[in-house]
């Protein structure tokens, strides 16, 4: 039965869906002042996006949730793109460039009224390349004796331009159906977005570290089972927990608290069942336990839950068989082989005695709280700005990469990407992603520094 039961977990049978794939983005892009924020405005009808009349003016790449007929997308404002711009205007143009990057359909926005300048005709070999569903919106038409610059804007090679005006609202609802038609259901960057409800939290860690007993004991009597599905397998079983006041949710309890299995059984299929829970959760406690040395299991089920990007809490167990001498040899495994996790909230309890297991909500809270964090990008260039000053580049070969700019496309887990003029040495990424966390909060998650080299 429990073979069963493990088959099935292996080929991956699933009973409810945690997370949701995120709704698509749609990009919308344009040199400044065609009015892109003005189309937003009037897409997501409120007056949350800014509206400047300066050209070009720096903003944050601004994402708002949208919908149109039933079906919901990510709608980017971008602050506007330009050829061979300089200094803030080349970051703007960046970070457009990023957003069709990871965009799902563009609305590309000229000025119906100037018709298509050598600039919109750059715009529109950029799109070319990133090789995404465009719409052409052609703005500002406020009224239909000014369809004849529209005509000529078929020459864009973009398809039909859908006349709007932004300002009054007219043409949009044509322009919006064809941009819904034109996206897949789903982001094709995205990744997975948690549904609603109380946090995941996968409790792992190798066989007889305390798992069980710390589940009971976190538990207690007012258990709450959920999920315990009808059918062949009953192996994956949630169940609410509250701590600190607030309800959690710890997934796939029941391959922790069947024992027997975990402690005989191969650990191929105690990695599976970790990996499981790990795709099912938003947080991950690594329990250990210092009454054996870290082993490679150990190290195992933490890369694992750094591979995962989730948010991570460590905790240490048994804490009441701690005495000075294997107190004196842990510092030191942990210094030895946690070092690379050393930002990860490390709670020490006891699942016997219940001793700290109030410490573990505000652990677990930390490090959610970090893994949706978000830095400003004005922030976070200031921040480069002054690192990379203090501290440049080493040079190679009479070379000496730049730092351009840089942005944080998305969170759970914070990634960031660097635009550079060139290759940057992995340990000078590695000095700016040490940077990075010094200086802001990312106690408890993985944080992710990738480049673009501009050619
Ligand atoms: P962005 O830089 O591309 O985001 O452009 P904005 O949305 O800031 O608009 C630039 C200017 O164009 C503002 O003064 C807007 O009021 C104006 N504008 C935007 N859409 C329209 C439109 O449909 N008709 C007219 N007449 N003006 C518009
Ligand atoms: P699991 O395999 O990770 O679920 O581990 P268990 O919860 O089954 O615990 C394995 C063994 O460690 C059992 O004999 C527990 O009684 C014991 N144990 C668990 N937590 C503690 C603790 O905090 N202190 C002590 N002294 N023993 C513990």
């Amino acid at each position: 039965d429990d073979d069963a039961a493990l088959l099935n977990l292996e080929a991956g049978e699933e009973d409810y869906e945690p997370f949701v794939p995120a709704p698509p983005v749609l990009a919308i892009v344009g040199r400044p002042n065609v009015g892109k924020s003005t189309l937003v405005n009037r897409i997501i009808r409120s007056k949350q996006a800014v509206v400047e009349d300066v050209p070009g003016v720096t903003r944050d790449r601004v994402s708002y949730d949208a919908e149109w007929n039933g079906k919901d997308f990510t709608l980017v404002d971008t602050g506007g793109w330009e050829q061979d711009a300089k200094g803030l205007h080349r970051r703007v143009a960046d970070q457009a460039e990023l957003a069709v990057d990871e965009a799902d359909a563009v609305v590309f926005v000229v000025d119906g009224l100037v018709g298509a300048t050598a600039v919109d005709e750059a715009v529109v070999k950029m799109l070319r390349r990133k090789k995404k569903p465009v719409l052409l919106a052609a703005n500002k038409i406020d009224d239909s004796a000014q369809m004849a610059e529209v005509y000529a804007l078929w020459n864009l090679g973009l398809g039909e331009p859908f006349p709007v005006s932004a300002l009054h609202g007219t043409g949009t609802g044509d322009l919006l159906d064809a941009a819904v038609k034109a996206m897949p259901e789903t982001a094709q960057h995205g990744g997975l977005v948690p549904l609603g409800g109380p946090r995941r939290v996968a409790l792992v860690g190798r066989p007889n570290v305390g798992k069980s007993s710390l589940l009971n004991k976190l538990a207690g009597s007012d258990r709450v089972v959920v999920d315990n599905i009808a059918g062949t397998t009953r192996d994956p079983v949630d169940e609410l927990v509250e701590l600190g006041g607030e309800q959690w949710r710890f997934v796939d309890t029941a391959g922790i608290r069947r024992r027997q299995h975990m402690a005989s059984g191969s650990e191929y299929y105690a990695m599976l069942r970790t990996q499981r829970a790990l795709d099912k959760a938003e947080v991950a406690v690594v329990l250990l336990s210092v009454e054996e040395a870290i082993s490679e299991q150990d190290v195992r089920i933490i890369q694992m839950a750094l591979d995962s990007g989730r948010a991570i809490v460590l905790a240490y167990n048994k804490w009441d068989l701690l005495d000075e001498e294997r107190r004196f040899y842990l510092e030191r495994e942990i210094e030895r082989d946690l070092g690379h996790i050393s930002w990860a909230p490390r709670v020490n309890v006891s699942a016997r005695t219940g001793w700290h297991k109030d410490k573990l909500a505000p652990a677990l809270e930390t490090s959610l709280e970090n893994w949706e964090q978000r830095i400003p990008t004005g922030r976070l260039n200031a921040f480069l700005g002054e690192l990379v000053a203090a501290h440049p580049h080493p040079v190679r070969g009479g070379k000496q990469p730049r730092i351009l700019f840089a942005t944080q496309p998305s969170t759970r887990p914070p990634r960031f990407v660097l635009f550079t003029t060139g290759f940057l040495d992995p340990g000078y990424r590695r000095f700016i992603t040490r940077r990075l966390r010094e200086t802001f909060d990312f106690t408890g998650t993985p944080i992710e520094v990738s480049m673009r080299v501009r050619e």
